[in-house]
């Protein structure tokens, strides 16, 4: 996650002075970049995914399975700094640190050619080979890395092996100890700047699963007295609520794993239309991922990680969010005085807020070639003339800017939405800044850039190049969408097909132009929906269904299920079948490879269909059923070790590949394509 500068934090009294500094300079780095890359034009489709694991310590004997705090062997050995580096390479892997110390993320080396169908069929294989290297390179045997989107009973007794007890300074947790964060010195620091900038440690409070022995009146019976930090006591403040599952650490959301993938759009313009036709179908594919019923050895009343990491990384103070202080508490928390408050709706962890806007373009790939003009569209003179489908009130939630940056970036001829875009990120403060990193080049280096930019966590990131990217430098990658709201599954072949799904779909959008707007509070109103128990087959997400034809009419926004969704129905062609008819039009079928790859497709689009009309059950289903049905739960919503070990071995097993659970999951159909494809 994020950038990884060496060096010394500043504390947080002297950091402080350089917030402007480094906002200045990160805007100076961002036009550079900008102007450099501006013209790129017919960049090749390139994709990668990124899959996070948790290392679980699985001992047999004890009936436990906990968090390993000891593996750092595997990013030693084979990382970007690893000794060993060279051999994930050869084998197209590369594994990346995390926040969680017991967590790993692991990318292919070179990103995948989306270009010919043949580069879809490596996806999957190259998830196997790494699992099975992390699995190998672990010095603990015992050890397994496993992805989980949220560690069932994170923040119990003995969930960390080797025993730790919650006593740490950076997050003052009264659950997670400092020793399960990353031990580079950015992640403690991130972790207390965020509790210091806020003024009291972050406070996640998610709704329990109600059960017939739950208790809804009290406040979570798992939370302590102590008296060690200043902040113990904030949870019987108000911190916490009755009825809710207690959250106090950033540990509980950036613990949690997920899939992302990233793709490179052929220039900057297309970037901005992908990235536009995504902002609603992001909230649809967090709900058809959900993996997370359980958080702290409780049952949730929801499916989904994504609130509780918004929550957990929560720095703004009560001022900004509009909310009374505890009792006690400095309003501005960690903020000098003389600071200029606004009030911020949103988390740095969130939705996406604007459209970019889809300046008028033509489609750069399997289309014409095209040239366009960046910049021209002006404030004053916006109007939806300026663009294929994007009008200018649909930007309708409120979302304030930092007005200097705006102005900058203006000046420097980015266009208004663009300024706009990048001028929301900044109204944030860096949360850790390196003393040896204060002085950059801006021609060169874009750390102050990186800084903000990176520690926005929204649905998507638009991720600009370099200033190396000049027009015709391939070796450097261009103007990137990051599609980030999706759950980890357990089996690679889940991770696989939603990854290949969403960037096929991404290319069918760039192809057949369908026009995805909503006012943006719908796709707002669309993320409260995939926070709902059941999500997958009840929630009701609101989207234009005149899309894909009638783009230029008056918009039509039914209420779908992710069923008619991702299926169709008769007003509307679903998200698979034209992503299989994408498929059926473009790729070139010759050879035996080109038709497994095909082959292969079309059960990853049979899986979704599947998942998404409810035939199979939902991973957040899936393990809330086993839970409610093990014989030790004693339906008051808690979840014990031994419940915890046997649903992780249980989870083992479907990502080994165990026939009759497999089949019980997945459907016979699917299991039979799996073991006959070496599973
Ligand atoms: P971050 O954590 O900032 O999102 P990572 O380096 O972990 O970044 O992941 C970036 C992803 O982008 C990887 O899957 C990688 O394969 C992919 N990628 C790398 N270069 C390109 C490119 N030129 N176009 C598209 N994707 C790329
Ligand atoms: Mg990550
Ligand atoms: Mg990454
Ligand atoms: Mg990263
Ligand atoms: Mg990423
Ligand atoms: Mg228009």
């Amino acid at each position: 996650m994020g950038l990884l500068s060496q060096g010394t934090p500043l504390s947080w009294a002297e950091s402080r002075q350089y917030n402007d500094y480094v906002r200045e300079h990160g805007i100076n780095q961002l036009v550079n970049c900008f102007n450099a890359a501006k013209g790129r034009h017919n960049d090749h489709f390139f994709w990668g995914d990124e899959i996070e694991y948790h290392m679980i310590r699985i001992d047999d004997k004890a009936k436990t399975a906990q968090l390993s705090l000891k593996e750092t062997e595997v990013l030693k050995n084979l990382g970007e700094h690893g000794k060993d580096k060279q051999r994930a390479i050869d084998q197209g892997i590369l594994f990346h640190p995390e926040y969680g110390r017991f967590m790993l993320e692991a990318t292919p080396y070179q990103p995948y050619d989306g270009e010919t169908i043949e580069g879809y069929a490596e996806v999957e294989q190259n998830m196997s080979v790494r699992r099975t290297v992390a699995h190998n390179e672990m010095g603990d045997k015992n050890v397994h890395a496993a992805t989980l989107t949220a560690f069932p009973t994170m923040g119990c007794d003995d969930f960390t092996y080797p025993k730790t007890v919650p006593k740490g300074p950076s997050s003052q947790s009264l659950f997670l100890p400092d020793e399960v964060i990353n031990q580079h010195v950015r992640f403690p620091t991130l972790t207390a700047n965020i509790r210091r900038r806020r003024g009291q440690k972050v406070a996640i409070n998610i709704p329990l699963f109600e059960d017939t022995n739950t208790d809804m009146t009290h406040l979570d019976s798992s939370i302590p007295k102590r008296e060690l930090f200043s902040g113990d006591d904030e949870a019987f403040l108000g911190a916490a609520k009755p009825g809710h599952i207690y959250m106090d650490s950033m540990g509980f959301g950036m613990g949690c794993c997920c899939l992302q993938v990233t793709l490179q759009a052929p220039d900057i313009n297309e970037a901005r239309y992908v990235y536009d036709s995504f902002v609603n179908i992001a909230p649809a594919l967090l709900a058809l991922t959900a993996a997370t019923p359980i958080l702290k050895g409780r049952l949730a009343d929801q499916d989904v990680r994504w609130n509780v990491i918004s929550g957990a990384v929560d720095d703004r103070c009560p001022e900004e969010r509009g909310e009374a202080t505890l009792q006690g508490h400095k309003a501005r928390g960690g903020i000098a005085d003389n600071a200029n408050v606004i009030y911020i709706p949103k988390s740095r962890y969130d939705s996406v807020d604007q459209y970019l806007g889809d300046i008028h373009s033509q489609p750069g790939i399997d289309g014409l070639s095209h040239i366009t003009s960046v910049g021209t569209v002006s404030k004053e003179s916006e109007s939806s003339a300026d663009y294929t489908y994007f009008e200018p009130s649909l930007n309708d939630v409120e979302s304030p800017i930092n007005p200097a940056v705006y102005a900058k970036l203006r000046s420097a001829g980015f266009d208004h939405r663009l300024a706009r875009h990048f001028a929301h990120l900044y109204i944030r403060d860096p949360l850790v800044i390196f003393k040896e990193k204060i002085k950059q080049d801006d021609a060169t280096e874009t750390d102050h850039f990186e800084n903000i930019q990176s520690t926005n966590w929204q649905t998507l990131r638009f991720k600009p190049p370099t200033q190396k990217a000049t027009p015709g430098n391939d070796s450097v990658p261009g103007w990137r969408v990051e599609i980030r709201p999706m759950e980890i599954s357990v089996t690679d072949f889940e991770n696989a097909a939603f990854g290949v799904f969403s960037i096929l779909l991404a290319r069918a959008v760039i192809k057949y132009r369908p026009n995805f707007y909503v006012p943006i509070s719908v796709a707002e109103q669309n993320m409260k929906v995939a926070h709902t128990r059941r999500c997958t087959t009840d929630g009701k997400f609101g989207f234009r269904v005149n899309s894909w034809h009638g783009q230029n009419e008056e918009s039509v926004i039914a209420q779908l299920s992710l069923d008619q969704l991702f299926n169709g129905y008769e007003d509307f062609e679903g998200l698979v079948p034209v992503t299989r008819r994408y498929v059926h039009e473009t790729f070139e079928i010759k050879t035996e490879q080109q038709r497994n790859a095909q082959e292969l497709l079309e059960i990853y689009f049979k899986f979704i269909s599947k998942r998404a009309s409810g035939e199979i059950p939902s991973t957040a289903k899936f393990i809330r059923s086993f839970v409610m049905h093990h014989p030790e739960y004693k339906h008051d919503s808690k979840i014990n070790s031994s419940i915890n070990y046997d649903l992780i071995k249980y989870l083992q097993r479907l990502e080994r590949y165990d026939p009759e659970l497999t089949s019980e999951f997945f459907g016979k159909e699917i299991s039979t394509w799996m073991s006959d494809h070496g599973y």
